[in-house]
């Protein structure tokens, strides 16, 4: 295996690895360990070039630097690339090589699962390092998606109280875009609460699912962003909110599961100028990291990670009356809260979150 260190301005560390055997050619980053060794997903993609997977793997572990510290886990932010096509290239021989590339950092960065990576797979790298997480074990962590729904659906009610002065969801109407992992389970949370849903995909066979069991309506995916309803709820793709669809953006909250719903920054400070509250992704869709972040300290248990996930709605609403007081988008002042646990340091980190 060839490591190759790269020099990227801002960043802990960046690694290149490639492995002829095995096939693997990989990036992990390392953005900022100042709360704790990177912690952050692998993704395997096919991407068009090696400039493209290094400028994602750049973004996506400046990403985590801030979930991380903002979900209270003491972790900085990490996140690997593999090249390759998760449904045609992967083998076991290409997850070992990646894991003993892991393994080469000597713990500056944990690994766990993000897109062509399943639990199987996890399993699979944890045999040959101990720097991963995020597999079922003992009833502990494992698959992040029904804990990242209940955290969504938290930060939703929290939202719901800021704007509308609302105790619940009881007859809020929500428009759920993508109805998978995460939006199918925060549809069951929204409706037996007494929410109204709205939903959209391109997957038929779940808007049908979503239907027969929540009595949802639905939209097309085009028209789901647009429709008359509260809250909109962005559980697909990144880049819902953007210059097409803020125009007819109707909803007062957006808050959603999605990575990376803004298509561009300034959106932001759109959404503020429109009345808009917006929940920042990274805050309200964290609690799959820090199940993965309680998994490797040894602190997860059930209490805990309920603990943990209620805490996204207080930590929603801290930022929201921060964003009133000092006139800045929400968007904006998480990123301030996030640079300011990372400012008070290690000690702080998880003290603070837990409280
Ligand atoms: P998923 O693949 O299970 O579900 C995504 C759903 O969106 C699928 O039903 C898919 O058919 C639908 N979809 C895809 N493209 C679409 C489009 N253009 N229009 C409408 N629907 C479309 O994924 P998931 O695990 O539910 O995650 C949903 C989002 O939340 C992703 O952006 C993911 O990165 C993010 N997220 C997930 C977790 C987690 O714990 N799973 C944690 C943090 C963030």
């Amino acid at each position: 295996m060839k490591s190759e260190v790269l020099p990227v301005e801002g960043w802990r560390k960046v690694v290149r690895f490639t492995d002829e055997a095995s096939g693997l050619d990989a990036i992990i980053a390392v953005h900022d360990a100042t709360l704790g060794p990177g912690c952050g997903g692998c993704r395997i993609y096919p991407y068009p070039s090696f400039e493209a997977g290094l400028e994602d793997v750049k973004n996506l572990s400046r990403g985590m630097t801030y979930k991380n510290a903002l979900g209270g886990i003491p972790f900085g932010g990490g996140k690997a690339v593999i090249f390759a096509d998760p449904k045609k290239d992967k083998t076991p021989e290409m997850l070992k090589a990646f894991a003993r590339a892991v393994d080469s950092l000597e713990g500056l960065y944990y690994t766990a699962e993000d897109s062509g990576v399943t639990e199987a797979d996890l399993a699979l790298i944890r045999s040959v390092t101990n720097y991963a997480a995020g597999m079922e074990t003992k009833g502990v962590g494992g698959n992040p998606s029904p804990f990242t729904a209940r955290g969504v659906w938290r930060g939703m009610q929290a939202a719901a109280r800021h704007k509308f002065g609302a105790d619940s969801l009881d007859g809020l109407t929500v428009s759920i875009l993508g109805v998978g992992a995460v939006g199918m389970e925060l549809a069951r949370l929204i409706h037996e609460e007494g929410g109204k849903l709205v939903v959209a995909d391109v997957n038929a066979e779940a808007v049908k699912e979503a239907v027969a069991r929540f009595g949802a309506e639905t939209a097309t995916p085009e028209d789901a962003p647009g429709v008359d309803v509260d809250i909109f709820a962005p559980c697909a793709l990144g880049g819902a909110i953007n210059e097409v669809t803020i125009a007819q953006l109707k909803a007062k909250i957006v808050a959603g599961a999605a990575n990376n719903q803004l298509k561009t920054p300034d959106m932001d400070q759109r959404l503020k100028d429109m009345g808009v509250l917006y929940c920042p992704d990274y805050v309200i869709n964290g609690a799959g990291v820090i199940s993965v972040g309680l998994e490797i300290t040894g602190e997860w248990t059930t209490s805990e990670m309920t603990k943990r996930i209620d805490h996204i709605g207080v930590l929603l609403s801290d930022i929201f009356k921060r964003a009133e007081a000092e006139d800045l988008p929400t968007g904006a002042v998480a990123d301030k809260m996030a640079l300011e646990v990372i400012a008070r340091g290690p000690k702080t980190a998880q003290i603070k979150a837990a409280e």
